[in-house]
Parts: structure tokens; C-alpha cells; sequence
């Protein structure tokens, strides 16, 4: 369960978000003044994939409860902006774990997002972005 899991004011939340200019790097130095586990690498790790699970679920209730046509461009235009928020809600937790971890191996979340467009740029250049493979 996220930190803003059961938040029930959406004006109050919207006024939250956007007041500060926040930068991943600033993000990741804020987030880590949140953790409060032991050791490195593995629980952030678990956390990842668990809320990366509750995306999922988010997703999988879209389609079953709601029947969102997934195939639609402009499916978004489906959701409502609860729907919508809820999901950033745990965008925003897998964020937190993927911070954890980039700083548990001695990275910042911007060499790593820097890391991710110079790799797919590459694929671009390559024509290689679909197919499979870390390597490719
Ligand atoms: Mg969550």
C-alpha cells in the first residue's frame, strides 16, 4: 500500500503536486529520506516488483471492471481522473523503489534515465527497438 493509498481530497492532492520544480535527482534525494528498512538491494527489490504488481492489478480491474479498450490510442481519454490518479499513485511507488535501488548501486536516478534514452536512442539509430534481448 502506497503512502497516498486511501487519499480522499483530489483538490487538496492536486494542489500538492506541481509547486516545486523537482528534478529526478532531487526526487531520489527526497525519497530516500523515506527509507526505513535495513540492507541494501533486496528489499527495495521486492518492493519493485510488488508495486510494480500493484500497476498491474490497477490495469487488470480497467479491463475486467470497466472494460477499457486497451487498444485504443487514445484510450486515456477512457479513464477517469481517478482512475488516472490512482495509477500515477503507484507510478509514483515503483519510482520510490527504483530510486532505492539506483542509489544502492551507485547510481542517480538521472544517470539512469540518461543511460535508458542513450540505449534506446541507439536501437532508434539501429532500428532495433522492437525484438528482444539486453543486449541488442
Ligand atoms: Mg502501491
Amino acid at each position: 500500500m502506497g503512502a497516498f493509498e486511501g487519499f480522499t481530497d483530489p483538490e487538496m492532492f492536486d494542489e500538492m503536486i506541481g509547486h516545486d520544480e523537482l528534478t529526478l535527482d532531487g526526487y531520489q534525494d527526497k525519497a530516500s529520506e523515506f527509507i526505513f528498512y535495513k540492507g541494501s538491494l533486496l528489499y527495495p527489490t521486492l518492493g519493485l516488483t510488488g508495486e510494480a504488481g500493484e500497476v498491474a492489478e490497477k490495469v487488470k480491474k480497467l479491463y475486467r471492471d470497466d472494460e477499457v479498450n486497451f487498444m485504443r490510442d487514445d484510450m486515456v481519454e477512457e479513464l477517469s481522473p481517478e482512475q488516472a490518479r490512482n495509477l500515477a499513485f503507484e507510478l509514483g511507488d515503483v519510482m520510490f523503489y527504483i530510486a532505492a535501488i539506483a542509489g544502492d548501486i551507485g547510481y542517480s536516478l538521472e544517470e539512469i534515465a540518461d543511460m535508458n534514452i542513450s540505449k534506446l536512442t541507439d536501437r532508434q539509430h539501429r532500428n532495433a527497438l522492437s525484438g528482444s534481448g539486453d543486449h541488442r
